[in-house]
């Protein structure tokens, strides 16, 4: 009975569930071609008795847009996706996707290759508190109360309280603080971190940057030994030939100071835009440590003298790679970092 076979084939017909477009493709060879079920039942429909056409009928144009519509979800269904889930099943004669590797900080480079040619020299490493107290900030490094010299540095105050300011470090000088407190002499350290200063963010100033300080205190410690040092240091750093001036300066901490300047590294001493045609730029500050300073740190200042220096990372960065924007050191842009790629290690 065509009745029967109807509703036979509208069970099998909802029942079907296409795990492939070849068996999209059956369904259509069985159902659909003009030798298909659908045709053959409307063969059939010619011989149902005249009374019964009406109703036969609708059942069976009903059986015919249900298997219409199962063939065309079932194909838009392996058309659509046909691209994707063959890649994801795994296509082994695919060629293979690369690992994305991340690159390291210029200014890790940077800061890695200062570290590494000064413990060749005998220094260690010390670290210490991003948030400081007055005592090590400011006071224990000659820095006395309403000096014009806390002026010097534009300070991130976290708590005011008489004479005794929580703030931001403003140097990592306040780790040589903790370090001479801490031990006796002979000291030789190097303390690479992070310094915050209350300026407006530029390509030339930010308010935060990288410092690597460097302390050195034993008996007989002379000016010839920081300059010895800090020579040697640039010849690793920028190559050997690269010429040192030393200037007199002021900081509160070290007596007496100077500044040191390298010849410049794009033209030789020449004179170029980055050297403003001096020949020279200015790299660090340094000094021998202030007797007042040893003394603050219950050290000896008649039997022990010392020397101290500090550089700015982005700085020394800046001349190595010709970076001319501080802020690019912080935006987190692949373009530019993935350009050190090459400098992993
Ligand atoms: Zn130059």
């Amino acid at each position: 009975m065509l009745q029967d076979k109807i509703k036979q084939y509208t069970e099998e017909i909802e029942q079907f569930s296409p795990a492939s477009a070849a068996d999209v493709e059956n369904f259509r060879l069985k159902f659909l071609v003009s030798k298909g079920i659908i045709k053959s039942l409307f063969e059939e429909f010619k011989t149902v008795p005249n009374e019964e056409k009406k109703g036969m009928g609708k059942a069976l144009n009903e059986f015919k847009q249900l298997a219409e519509s199962k063939f065309e979800n079932a194909q838009l269904e392996f058309t659509q996706a046909s691209d994707a889930p063959k890649r994801q099943e795994g296509d082994l004669t695919l060629p293979g996707e690369g690992f994305q590797l991340g690159s390291r900080h210029p200014l890790s480079l940077v800061r890695k290759e200062i570290v590494e040619i000064f413990k060749k020299l005998g220094f260690i490493v010390s670290e210490g508190p991003e948030i400081e107290d007055d005592w090590h900030n400011f006071s224990a490094l000659n820095f006395p109360p309403e000096h014009p010299a806390r002026d010097m540095q534009d300070t991130f105050f976290i708590k005011k309280q008489d004479g005794n300011d929580i703030a931001l470090r403003t140097h990592t000088s306040s780790v040589q603080v903790r370090m001479m407190e801490a031990g006796r002499p002979p000291f030789r350290a190097i303390m690479p971190g992070r310094v915050y200063r209350n300026e407006a963010i530029s390509a030339r100033a930010h308010c935060f940057f990288h410092q690597v300080e460097g302390l050195y205190v034993d008996e007989n410690v002379s000016f010839a030994d920081l300059k010895q040092t800090l020579f040697h240091f640039v010849q690793e750093l920028y190559g050997e030939g690269t010429r040192v001036r030393f200037r007199p300066s002021y900081f509160p901490f070290t007596e007496p100071s100077a500044e040191m300047d390298i010849s410049c590294t794009i033209c030789k001493g020449n004179g170029c835009n980055l050297c403003k045609g001096s020949g020279w730029v200015e790299i660090l500050g340094c000094g021998m440590v202030d007797p007042n300073v040893l003394e603050n740190c219950n050290i000896d200042s008649k039997k022990y003298s010392g020397f101290a220096f500090g550089m700015g990372i982005e700085r020394i960065t800046n001349l190595k790679y010709e970076i001319k924007d501080l802020r690019l050191f912080s935006e987190n842009d692949s373009r530019f970092l993935s350009q050190f790629e090459t400098e992993m290690i």
